[in-house]
């Protein structure tokens, strides 16, 4: 699987300087420490663009989330959505936070859609150890198009009714 792994840096870097996570009182001599506030992770690229500290052409950002180009394309508008806050499960972390990073696929969706007018979209994220190099939970947003070389592979095989059923009764014991 894509291994997900840029963050966007080149092209149009506003390195958007904005100050909202600065305001602690904490002493500025401890930088390589964890932000307490923001969950940040010095060596984290998504953290550090999220704290303005390294250049993303970013499209869209609010108090819980970014969205910004990612910085290897498939395609052209390929972009990368996270939460500011640092966590590696985006599926499981505090549901308003997840339900933030959604709502933001949709605005960023919705504007590509009006400004590159691609055929569709293709949304993904992978979690746990199969995701690449950057374990800051992130949402790839892929417009697609007619002649674009994008393959997600999924082997597919038939449902069996019997292992459906015992999937459904556990799951919904769940919910
Ligand atoms: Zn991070």
């Amino acid at each position: 699987m894509d291994d997900a792994g840029s963050a966007d840096g080149s092209e149009g870097g506003q390195a958007d300087t904005d100050s909202t996570t600065d305001s602690e009182t904490t002493d500025t001599d401890s930088n390589t420490d964890t932000d307490t506030t923001t969950n940040s992770q010095p060596n984290c690229d998504f953290c550090q663009i999220s704290d303005g500290a390294e250049p993303a052409a970013i499209l869209y950002e609010d108090d819980r989330t970014i969205a910004f180009l990612d910085r290897r394309p498939a395609v052209r508008g390929h972009t990368v959505i996270a939460p500011r806050t640092h966590d590696e499960e985006l599926l499981l972390m505090d549901e308003t936070e997840t339900a933030a990073v959604f709502d933001t696929v949709h605005t960023v969706a919705t504007a590509l859609e009006s400004t590159l007018e691609p055929d569709g979209f293709s949304v993904f994220h992978t979690s746990g150890p199969l995701v690449g190099t950057v374990d800051h939970a992130h949402v790839h947003l892929v417009p697609r198009f007619e002649d674009d070389s994008v393959g997600l592979s999924l082997a597919r095989r038939e449902l069996e009714s019997a292992d459906a059923e015992a999937i459904v009764a556990a799951v919904r014991e769940k919910l």
